[in-house]
Parts: structure tokens; C-alpha cells; sequence
């Protein structure tokens, strides 16, 4: 928790603007209380459950890191800016907290964990859309309450964007927007106020539309690969060719879906063992490539033959079945 706090206090101070205490304590209380943590200013309460998890395991998502980050995020988001307490409020609070916490994850346990981590928030959105009972909402309005909105898919649509965007493009747009909010009296910020700051900082029409479907509407990606192909070239090397199958669709708050137009960049991997369990020397490739609505043949050469091929394949899109993403590679 130290090491998160530490390394948490290091990437905001430098990211989103200067931490406003000269000290940060960790205060443990029990378990009766609530099970996970809370943020108060200069001090994160955690419960002492949490204290008894064993996140040595490699391959175990590390909540301790995630948890720490996410409140020590908190003296930022809340502690500093503190949003209008209306519908989208949750972006400002929770996602910015989610996505602090992610790329302090990334840098303290790698790529394994965000992927793990990126997989969990997808299950507890789509788990919480299904069993909803108030009409959902996009982003920029849910409500203060629809938890599986504001952390699951907040850290979901908040880490897409900076993974076409850029890192430093999206921390660029909140050290801008701390800059502006910081300590303010009302008007509070809105959620509004932080999409058009995104929005400042995508200068692609293709950006634009991003934003608009991460924050402003309830969009949903089915992507799938069907039967990968590798055939030996008289060079030595690969030709494979990735059928694929893409689209995209617009829900209602009641989950009534409509057909939408996909035309953008989407990883395609090619890999060496399964991506789920592979490490950096498994990825031949890692691309974006332009997909469209429908199926569409994908062509790639390669100096080793692949075994794994995958659209999106660290699931970084909203797609309610994530395993289709990642098929094994014949011929
Ligand atoms: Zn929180």
C-alpha cells in the first residue's frame, strides 16, 4: 500500500498538478465498517480485510495496488476538483480515479494486470446493465449511484482513451482541467465541462466521434475472429491471413440496440502463445487496423508463424463476448 501510495502521489503530482498536503497516511478500520477504502483528505481509510489479501501471486490481480491508487487518486478527484452534485458527477469522481489508478497499475505490476483489471470492470458493467434497474445512462449523465457505470465503465472508456488518444494527451486535458476547477467555489465543474476539455485535446474527427461514444452514448462492439490462417511463403516466412467480424451498435437506456456505422482504427494482435498468459516476446504484432461494419479479410506477414490471432485482444472495447476476440491459428 506504501509503494502504491508513494508511486501513486509521484504520477499524479506530475500528471494532473501538485498534491495539496505535505503528508499522506494509511488508517486501517474494521471490517464492519465497509470492505474497501475510502478517501478523506490527506488520509485513506482501508479496511482491515483488505490487509489479509495475498497479492504475491504473478498472475492475481493486484487489488491492494488498484485500491490504494484509486483512493490516494481521490485527493485529486474530489479532493481538488470537486464536481457538481448532478448526473455525471460519477465521471469526474470514480472514473478519474479508476483511470489514475490504472496507469499506476500499469506501472507498477505491467500490461498482465491491466488486462485482468480491464476484465473485471468489463464483467461488472455488463453485469450491472443486465440487472439494472433504473434506465442506464452514458457516462455523461449516470446517476451518483449506478456504480457499474461511473467505476466499470468509466475505467473502461476513460482507458480507451488514452490508449488512442495518447497518455499524455488525456493528462494534458486533466492537468488543464485541475488547473481550471482546482479548489473553485460554485459553479462546480460538470461532467460537460471535462468532455470538452477531452475534447480540446482530440484533434481527429475520428477522436471527436470517439469521445462522443464513450461519454455520450451507450455503445457496444462485437468483434470476432473466425478461423485464422498460416501458410509458409517460399521466403521462409508467414503469410496469415485474419478473417474478421466487426460491428457496433447503439443501446437505448432500456438496452434497445440499433445498428451503427464502425469505421475506426481496432488492435489486431498476432502472438506466439495465447495472449491471455503471453508475455512480451509472444506479440509478433500489435496494430491498429482500419475495421469496418461486417467481415472483412485481414492480411499480415510475419518471420515467425503465429499460433494466437486477436481483434481487440486485451479487450479494451465493450463487447459482451470478450472470448471470441482471441482464436488459435490453423493451416
Ligand atoms: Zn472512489
Amino acid at each position: 500500500m506504501l509503494k502504491a501510495m508513494r508511486a501513486s502521489i509521484g504520477y499524479y503530482g506530475k500528471a494532473f498538478g501538485p498534491y495539496q498536503f505535505d503528508r499522506a497516511r494509511i488508517v486501517e478500520t474494521p471490517a464492519y465498517r465497509r470492505g474497501g477504502g475510502q478517501s478523506f483528505p490527506n488520509t485513506i481509510a482501508v479496511g482491515e480485510g483488505v490487509f489479509a489479501w495475498d497479492v504475491r501471486d504473478p498472475n492475481s490481480l493486484d487489488l491492494v495496488t488498484m485500491l490504494a491508487a484509486h483512493e490516494i487518486a481521490h485527493q485529486w478527484w474530489a479532493g481538488q476538483v470537486l464536481p457538481a452534485r448532478m448526473q455525471g458527477a460519477g465521471l469526474l469522481t470514480e472514473s478519474l480515479a479508476q483511470y489514475s489508478a490504472l496507469m499506476v497499475l500499469k506501472r507498477l505490476r505491467g500490461e498482465g494486470d491491466i488486462r485482468l483489471e480491464l476484465r473485471f470492470q468489463l464483467d461488472r458493467y455488463l453485469a450491472g446493465r443486465r440487472t439494472q434497474t433504473l434506465a442506464e445512462q452514458p457516462l455523461a449523465s449516470a446517476g451518483l449511484d449506478q456504480d457499474y457505470i461511473n467505476y466499470g465503465k468509466g475505467a473502461l472508456a476513460l482507458y480507451l482513451l488514452q490508449h488512442r488518444l495518447g497518455e499524455e494527451a488525456v493528462n494534458r486535458a486533466l492537468r488543464r482541467f485541475v488547473q481550471r476547477y482546482r479548489f473553485t467555489k460554485a459553479p462546480y465543474p460538470r461532467s460537460l465541462d471535462l468532455i470538452a476539455t477531452f475534447r480540446a485535446e482530440a484533434k481527429t474527427p475520428e477522436s471527436q466521434k470517439l469521445i462522443t461514444d464513450l461519454f455520450e452514448r451507450i455503445t457496444l462492439y462485437d468483434l470476432k475472429i473466425d478461423r485464422p490462417t498460416a501458410v509458409r511463403r517460399p521466403d521462409g516466412r508467414w503469410d496469415v491471413t485474419v478473417p474478421v467480424e466487426a460491428r457496433k451498435a447503439y443501446a437505448d437506456g432500456h438496452g434497445k440496440e440499433r445498428r451503427a456505422p464502425l469505421n475506426e482504427p481496432i488492435d489486431i494482435g498476432l502472438f506466439t502463445a495465447d495472449p491471455a498468459h503471453s508475455t512480451r516476446e509472444d506479440v509478433l504484432k500489435l496494430e491498429p487496423r482500419s475495421i469496418h461494419s461486417g467481415r472483412q479479410l485481414l492480411r499480415f506477414v510475419t518471420d515467425r508463424r503465429p499460433t494466437h490471432a486477436g481483434i481487440d485482444p486485451y479487450n479494451l472495447y465493450i463487447d459482451r463476448n470478450s472470448a471470441d476476440n482471441v482464436a488459435p491459428v490453423v493451416g
